[in-house]
C-alpha cells in the first residue's frame, strides 16, 4: 500500500513572461544599476503594481542588498550616482544652452538706401528656419530665403527693413524665443571712403 503523490501538482511558475523596464530596458531587478532608478520605480508601479510590491518593499529591498558583497554594493551605489549625475548635469546643460542661445535680428544696408534683414540663432530655439523663411516671406510679401552666414550657420535673410516688425513677430507669434535673447543690431555699410 502506498500513498505516495507522486508529481503533485506543479509548482506555480513565477512569471509568465519576461518583464523588462520601459524606463532602462534592464529587467527590473536589476533597474538599480541603471541609473534611472527613481523613474523605473514609478514606471513598474504604473505597469506592474505586483511586481513593484515584490521588488522595493522594505524586506526585499533589505535581502537585495545584503545578497551583494560590500564592494559590489559600493561599486554599484556609486555607477548609479554617477550616471544619475550625468543625466542631471547633460539637462542642465540644455536648459542653460537655451536660455543663453541669441537671437539676432540684422538690420543690413546692403546699397544706398537698400536693406535687407537677417535673422539668426532660431534653430537653437527649436525653430525651422526653412518654414520660417517662407512664412516671413509670405507675410511681409517680400523675399525671404534660407542663407549662410560667414561662419557657415543657417539665417534668413529678408529684402527690406523689415528689422522692428519681425521683433515683434517674433515674441507675439512664436513667443518660443524670450524677449530678453533677441538682439536689433544695425549693420551699417562701411563706406570705403568718406
Ligand atoms: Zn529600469
Amino acid at each position: 500500500m502506498a500513498d505516495v503523490a507522486e508529481g503533485g501538482p506543479p509548482a506555480e511558475p513565477q512569471a509568465r513572461h519576461i518583464i523588462y523596464c520601459g524606463v532602462c530596458t534592464l529587467p527590473p531587478e536589476y533597474c538599480e544599476f541603471g541609473g534611472t532608478t527613481k523613474k523605473c520605480e514609478e514606471w513598474l508601479k504604473e505597469s506592474h503594481p505586483d511586481m513593484h510590491e515584490r521588488l522595493y518593499s522594505e524586506e526585499a529591498l533589505n535581502a537585495n542588498l545584503s545578497s551583494l558583497s560590500v564592494s559590489a554594493r559600493e561599486r554599484a551605489a556609486k555607477d548609479a550616482a554617477k550616471k544619475e549625475a550625468k543625466a542631471a548635469l547633460a539637462e542642465t546643460r540644455d536648459a542653460e544652452r537655451k536660455a543663453a542661445a541669441k537671437v539676432q535680428i540684422k538690420r543690413v544696408e546692403r546699397n544706398k538706401r537698400k536693406y535687407v534683414t537677417v535673422i539668426s540663432g532660431l534653430e537653437a530655439h527649436g525653430l525651422d528656419n526653412k518654414k520660417l523663411a517662407k512664412e516671413l516671406g509670405k507675410k511681409f510679401a517680400t523675399g525671404s530665403s534660407v542663407t549662410k552666414s560667414p561662419t557657415g550657420s543657417e539665417e534668413i535673410t529678408v529684402q527690406g527693413d523689415v528689422s522692428d516688425d519681425l521683433f515683434e513677430w517674433l515674441v507675439e507669434v512664436h513667443g518660443k524665443v524670450p524677449e530678453e535673447n533677441i538682439e536689433l543690431i544695425e549693420d551699417k555699410k562701411k563706406k570705403g571712403s568718406s
